[in-house]
């Protein structure tokens, strides 16, 4: 099996580094080959998602990506600022769900702004179309108002769409995702306004006669902002569309306090994947040797056990994240008094140790 490793730009490479140590520490004979990408992509070769870079993606089973971005390169023209290269794999490996996990470890309860008896324990999977909705949708502008109250003003409006494959696609991530987990999944959508939605509830209802093992509930997007705030354990997988999922998404990753340690995973429609922490690069801490690697490392971990069909090493990877944890090392984004401070490379260390 082939792994693209991607490092990045600030903490990328330095966070990669450790995931691709944990991934050797597991006695599996992976092919790893690593390019560069993003501000790195630019400096070595123009053009921040390289031809060669971009072959060796499409060519790899699977992507682990670090992070790309920094200050230096904010003066260049947007198609070649850093952050194209990660919308440009999106699109050119067609990866339309995006997976994020918000799990937090009972041993850093503390970090979250909410109780912790609320949030202790936390592990629930946010699962967004990436592709469509009205983030894509055609047509959309500004042009002047052809009817209503405001007809003959300038008005600015987008289109809202969703083919019916398009959801069916998506659903059954959602549904094949829980049976991996919980076996329940909520479909999160706003049916009782918008016909896309309502056509999406039908969907996904429809999909899920194909899975009579796992649970289906829909709910109004309004209704689940409120009870990821409220009552956020009572979710296994939350499935919905690429607007909602952004929002509810980054409402999810907040619950948990802590960015340095939120993997994710974008998917195509033979779970190949482009896995990558939830965070940027973090240009602020980039060579201090601070950075929390653990988002990385759980990012290989959801990429053997979507991509790579390893669930059993997967599981080894987050119970020796679990286990550093309770021997109460913490980088110093997540460091708390009475903890043991470490680096990013010493965290990668006792992660490997932790595997052995
Ligand atoms: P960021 O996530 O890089 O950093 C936000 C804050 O979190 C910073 O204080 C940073 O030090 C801290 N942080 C992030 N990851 C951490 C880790 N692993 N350990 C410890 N602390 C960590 O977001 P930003 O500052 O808004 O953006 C910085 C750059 O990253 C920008 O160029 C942005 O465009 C880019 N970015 C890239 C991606 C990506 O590659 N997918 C995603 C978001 C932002």
């Amino acid at each position: 099996m082939k792994i693209a490793i991607l490092p990045g730009d600030g903490i990328g490479p330095e966070i990669t580094a450790q995931a691709v140590r944990v991934l050797n520490a597991l006695g599996e004979s992976f092919e790893m080959e690593q390019a560069e990408v993003g501000g790195a992509g630019y400096a070595a070769h123009g053009h921040p998602l390289p031809p060669a870079t971009l072959a060796l993606a499409k060519s790899a089973d699977a992507v682990l990506f670090g992070a790309v971005g920094d200050y230096k390169y904010d003066t260049l023209e947007r198609a070649l600022r850093p952050e194209q290269a990660i919308l440009g794999l999106r699109k050119e490996l067609g990866l339309f769900a995006n997976l994020r996990p918000a799990i937090l470890y009972p041993e850093l309860a503390g970090a979250s702004t909410l109780k912790p008896e609320v949030v202790s324990g936390l592990d629930i999977l946010i699962i967004r179309e990436l592709t469509g909705d009205i983030y894509f949708g055609k047509p959309r502008g500004v042009r002047e108002c052809p009817d209503g109250p405001f007809k003959g003003e300038r008005e600015g409006f987008d289109t809202m769409r969703y083919a019916e494959s398009e959801i069916r696609r998506i659903a059954h991530v959602a549904f094949q995702a829980a049976q991996k987990r919980g076996k329940r999944v909520t479909s999160v959508d706003k049916a009782n306004v918008l016909e896309t939605f309502q056509f999406w509830r039908d969907i996904v209802t429809d999909v899920h006669k194909e899975y009579g093992d796992v649970e289906l509930e829909h709910m109004y997007v309004d209704n689940a902002a409120m009870q990821l705030v409220r009552a956020p354990k009572k979710f296994d997988v939350i499935v919905t569309g690429n607007m909602f999922g952004d929002i509810l998404s980054d409402c999810a990753a907040m619950l948990t306090g802590s960015i340095g340690m939120l993997p994710s995973a974008s998917l195509d429609a033979n779970n190949k994947g482009l896995y990558e922490p939830s965070h940027g690069s973090a240009p602020d801490i980039a060579g201090k040797g601070i950075a929390n690697p653990l988002a990385t490392i759980l990012s290989a971990a959801m990429m053997l056990r979507y991509s790579l069909d390893k669930a059993g090493q997967a599981d080894r990877i987050e119970a020796a994240v679990k286990q550093v944890l309770a021997q109460g090392l913490r980088t110093p984004d997540i460091y708390e008094a009475g903890t043991t401070k470490v680096g990013t490379e010493e965290m990668g260390n006792a992660v490997v140790n932790a595997l052995r």
